[in-house]
């Protein structure tokens, strides 16, 4: 499609990606069948078509005002659109680059400011958000049913294997999962320590920075990045065959580091290093041998997050290690639908992710299963509040000897 970008958008080195993101659209439409909130809404501006319509001419200069805002917002970020489409459109950073533009021309309420506030201040960090939840456990009776929904039961953690293997993988904790569900990594931790690989947890990282990031707060964004680069590198320099996060949702922005600092003189080299050992821990087992770790007659439904297969473009691997070492997979439909996690997403648009999570939950047919797995701790919370059987990490299918489902 043809651009004439307005002069305010030539200020920052990114504005360059714009126009040529805007430019490979030829505006055919194949993006629409395959968006979340274009199916729930019908509405051609709640489609990727009509988003990179209303950024266009928001970057061509046109008046700005709350329609391009509220469209922009109840976009889950899921990239089911950039696998689909034809053309190779990168729509997803199109959307987090035009965000940042929205958020300078159009005010928020007071309430939605003190909202996206509230998140920012918390979330990304480790302690604050154990505060929060140890909180909310304590006052859990007196809070609303749907807050209560979200919040997960503490859980026993194991102990750590040693770290005694040749082969080492970095593993950054991230912020929220070592309180909702810390048993997750120490079960990542096992299982490639049953492979002779040790899983080093990296002290001082922290939040990946997708939150900042996709709340059009870059630069917090890059600062987190800097920090887990600069906490990771020492390993590196050592010899560490590759880094892992086993939250998809974290993972894809690890990988996105190489992107978010292209234009930083000084971490620009490092974040493409750091960001080409990043691996989901899929991607590690796929190489191994994990017949060790065969079972028998279980029956899983499997959540593919949008993070994997279309963040990173892991589709069906989770799925193929599960059926290799024995378990059945129950059939689902519209897999490459969003299940309404997405990030904070369900606290800002909890009709639409409700919505979502309904249909999730009947797609995976899981009165068929013993299990719904998954591989992103957001979807993992948000699928458990209505599921009526378990939800786990699937990392957690090959660490059974602790694992009931029943
Ligand atoms: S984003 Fe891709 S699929 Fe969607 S309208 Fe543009 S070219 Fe077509
Ligand atoms: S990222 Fe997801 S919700 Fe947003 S336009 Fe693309 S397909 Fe639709």
């Amino acid at each position: 499609m043809q651009t004439n970008l307005a002069d305010f958008v030539r200020s920052r080195p990114e504005h360059k990606e714009l126009d040529s993101i805007l430019r490979s659209c030829v505006h055919c439409g194949f993006c629409n069948a395959t968006c979340p909130t274009y199916q729930l809404l019908g509405d051609e501006l709640d489609g990727p078509r009509g988003r990179i319509y209303l950024l266009k001419q928001m970057l061509e200069g046109a008046d700005t005002g709350p329609v391009t805002q509220l469209h922009l917002d109840r976009c889950l970020s899921c990239h089911s659109c950039e696998t689909t489409c034809p053309s190779g459109v990168k729509y997803g950073r199109l959307l987090d680059l035009g965000r940042v533009i929205v958020e300078e021309k159009v005010p928020r309420s007071l309430l939605d400011q003190t909202k996206r506030r509230f998140m920012l201040l918390v979330f990304p960090y480790r302690q604050r958000f154990n505060w929060l939840i140890q909180l909310a456990r304590l006052t859990k009776p007196f809070l609303s049913v749907a807050l209560r929904e979200k919040i997960p039961n503490s859980q026993e953690v194991d102990v750590w294997p040693e770290n005694n293997h040749l082969r080492k993988v970095l593993l950054l904790s991230g912020c929220v999962q070592p309180t909702l569900a810390p048993e997750i990594d120490v079960a990542a931790a096992r299982v490639l320590d049953q492979l002779a690989i040790s899983l080093i947890p990296v002290k001082s990282t922290g939040c990946c920075g997708a939150l900042n990031y996709h709340l059009s707060e870059h630069e917090n964004a890059k600062n987190l990045a800097r920090k887990n680069i600069d906490a990771c590198w020492p390993y590196i320099e050592q010899g560490a065959e590759s880094i892992i996060m086993t939250a998809s949702g974290c993972g894809v922005t690890l990988k996105e580091y190489a992107i978010l600092l292209q234009y930083d003189p000084n971490y620009a080299a490092k974040a493409k290093q750091f960001s080409a050992m990043v691996k989901d821990i899929s991607e590690i087992l796929l190489e191994e041998d994990t017949t060790l770790f065969k079972v028998k007659n279980i029956k899983v439904a499997f959540q593919s997050p949008c993070t994997l297969q279309h963040g990173q473009q892991l589709a069906g691997v989770v799925e193929s290690i599960l059926q290799k070492i024995g378990y059945v997979l129950v059939d689902s439909d519209n897999s490459h639908l969003c299940c309404g996690s997405a990030g904070v997403y369900s606290l800002l648009q909890p009709q639409l992710s409700e919505q979502l999570r309904e249909n999730k939950l009947r797609d995976l047919h899981i009165e068929q299963a013993d299990c719904i797995a998954t591989a992103n701790i957001g979807c993992l919370t948000h699928l458990q509040a209505k599921a009526s059987i378990r939800v786990i990490h699937w990392i957690e299918l090959l660490d059974r000897n602790r694992l009931e489902l029943h």
